[in-house]
């Protein structure tokens, strides 16, 4: 049965929803196989955000990530975990979708990298354990303003050194696009998408002790992300 609306049950929606209509939507798009032009420019934008994220990592640490602990939260079919356990790190995956995690694990699988990538079905809010660095990749679309203080704070408190996070920011262009996107009714719209202003995720970083020093701004014709690194500040 699938979850109804409710207010405050978005993450019964979301999770539902990743493990139905968005795991096939989204396999296809974080695949490599045919896709229609909508989604291809999702997919090299969803790609350069990888990208982005990846070349900083390897900047940071000259190419080699060997011996770094790395958090990927909210995962989906590892397409940032897995280039990262290639250059060395040992990246533990989670999400809280079944169906993504099963096809990261296939996708794993056939990569040979040992106990150096892992994936788990988790919801981020219950992850344990604390890693040199967290990221968290396109998820906070799915919270709304009320949920991501917390949300946030439970991502620092598990990330020794770095935080990385991604999302949709709110600003007047995006939020006249996304109003624009809603008149078109269509069978992917079955989640709700929330912008967050770029002010109140750094203040929120800053609260748990991060400072931000890197940013990035990806945007195509349909696909947006606000991407910042965050580093725990020294009196923190
Ligand atoms: N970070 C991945 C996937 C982004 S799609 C990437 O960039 O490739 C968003 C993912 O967030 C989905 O797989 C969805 O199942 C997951 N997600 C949403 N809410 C979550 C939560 N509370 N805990 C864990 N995963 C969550």
């Amino acid at each position: 049965m699938s979850a109804t609306r409710t207010p405050g049950n978005d993450k019964a929606i979301v999770k539902d929803y990743f493990n139905t209509t968005g795991f096939d939507r989204w396999r296809r798009i974080y695949g490599d196989g045919d896709v229609n032009k909508v989604q291809r420019d999702i997919r090299d934008g969803h790609q350069r955000t990888v990208d982005t994220v990846v070349y900083w990592l390897k900047q940071a640490s000259k190419g080699d990530l060997t011996g770094q602990t790395i958090c990927d939260a909210g995962c989906g079919v590892g397409s940032l975990s897995v280039p990262l356990a290639e250059l060395g790190a040992t990246v533990a995956g989670s999400d809280i979708s079944e169906a993504m995690i099963g096809e990261a694990n296939d996708r794993a699988a056939k990569l040979h990298l040992g106990d150096r990538l892992s994936f788990e079905v988790k919801d981020l809010e219950a992850i344990d354990g604390s890693y040199d660095t967290v990221i968290c990749l396109d998820v906070l679309i799915h919270y709304p303003d009320s949920d991501i203080e917390k949300m946030i704070g439970h991502l620092a408190s598990r990330a020794q050194s770095k935080l990385i996070l991604s999302f949709a920011p709110k600003s007047g262009i995006y939020v006249l696009l996304k109003k624009i996107g809603e008149l078109f009714p269509g069978p992917s719209k079955t989640t709700r998408a929330y912008l967050h202003p770029v002010r109140d995720i750094i203040a929120i970083l800053r609260a748990n002790g991060f400072e931000v020093n890197r940013r990035e701004f990806i945007g195509s014709q349909f696909y947006f992300s606000q991407i910042l690194e965050a580093v725990r500040s020294e009196e923190a």
